[in-house]
């Protein structure tokens, strides 16, 4: 039985990759931080068949240890503070957790078992103000916000660890990946839960940044699918995983909007505490070199995609509807 190892298990990558490897009849092992509220909400169905190892990113002897535990045969290095706008005002945080302790991760590996196959969760949002359309592993960095310049940081320090160590460790460069558990400050999100209150009549309005940005969204449960790919193959190496399909954030209004009956227009208000200091105007993947050697395949599309996210933010908040009558029945 393989054993693996994921720091951001509780995220909505680490959630996939968690139900994914054990189907696979994998050993998970998930880092978990100590917090006075833990939410298990994203990985509630599968709670008890993981092994939860308390230690934290920033703490070398934590994640030492964290690694003499799972004895890993595989390691993903989900774990972040990964919101680009808290970047800006949490700069040093979003460095400590984001940049430096990939270079904790990879020494607690180094030092317990270099053996162990490590994935490091790299980002779109390196490319940044893009140098070339579409981005490649090839295309040079330009990152534009706290996150991207830490998530460089990380994807060389695993290319560094790969070369000077001859570590088995893989970068993978993930265009933006959703989901009905992405969390509620991601545009895709922001904009699926809105949909649903307002049709179930529990706010009237949706304030926006910028609707002009480009994005290469896809589902995140077949990108989970890809980082264990990649740590499959005979030799480690980057790779790209996106759609090599963008719209504009106006067109994702437009497809969850129009999917509920309503009219975007009517209830979207720009706001410029949402427009960023820094704006990645586009970003569109070319993910043919996945496609090609890993035999990645794409499965759900973007229509897709935003139409499963309304559904289960509908029955979410349908949900506690109920629930909140429930209780104001009883008392
Ligand atoms: P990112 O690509 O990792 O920054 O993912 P986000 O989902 O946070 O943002 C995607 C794009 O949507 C960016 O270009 C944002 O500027 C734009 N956007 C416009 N309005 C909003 C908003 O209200 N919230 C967020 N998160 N993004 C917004």
């Amino acid at each position: 039985m393989k054993r693996a190892l994921i720091t951001g298990v509780t995220g909505q990558d680490g959630s996939y990759l968690a139900e994914f490897l054990l189907s696979k009849d994998y050993e998970v092992f998930g880092l978990r931080r100590r917090t006075s509220t833990p939410n298990y909400e994203n990985v509630y169905s599968i709670k008890d068949r993981i092994h939860w190892i308390s230690g934290d990113l920033t703490d070398l002897a934590s994640l030492i240890e964290a690694v003499r535990i799972a004895d890993p045969d595989e390691v993903y290095n989900l774990g972040a503070q990964s919101f680009v706008a808290a970047s800006w005002p949490q700069p040093l945080l979003t460095s400590q957790i984001t940049a430096v302790s990939v270079t904790n991760m990879l020494e607690a590996v180094k030092i317990v078992k270099p053996t162990a196959r490590f994935y490091q969760a790299s980002s779109s949002e390196m490319f940044g103000k893009v140098v070339e359309t579409p981005q490649r592993e090839t295309t040079p960095f330009y990152p534009r916000s706290p996150y991207g310049v830490a998530k460089v940081y990380g994807h060389w320090i695993t290319v560094n660890y790969r070369e000077s160590f001859d570590m088995f460790a893989c970068s993978g460069i993930l265009f933006n990946h959703e989901s009905p558990r992405r969390g509620l400050e991601f545009v895709t999100r922001k904009v699926t839960d809105a949909v649903a209150r307002i049709k179930h009549g529990l706010q009237s309005e949706l304030r926006m940044g910028n609707l002009d940005s480009l994005r290469d969204w896809g589902f995140a449960g077949d990108y989970v699918k890809a980082m264990w790919l990649m740590l499959q193959q005979e030799e480690p190496d980057d790779y790209v995983i996106s759609t090599g399909e963008m719209h504009t954030v106006r067109e994702l209004l437009q497809v969850a909007f129009s999917y509920a009956g309503l009219d975007y227009e009517q209830y979207v208000v720009i706001d410029p505490e949402f427009v960023r200091p820094a704006e990645v105007d586009l970003l569109l993947g070319d993910s043919s070199k996945a496609q090609t050697k890993l035999d990645w395949k794409l499965e759900v599309g973007f229509h897709e995609l935003i139409h499963m996210m309304v559904d289960e933010d509908m029955k979410r908040v349908a949900a506690e509807i109920r629930y909140h009558d429930a209780f104001t029945l009883v008392n």
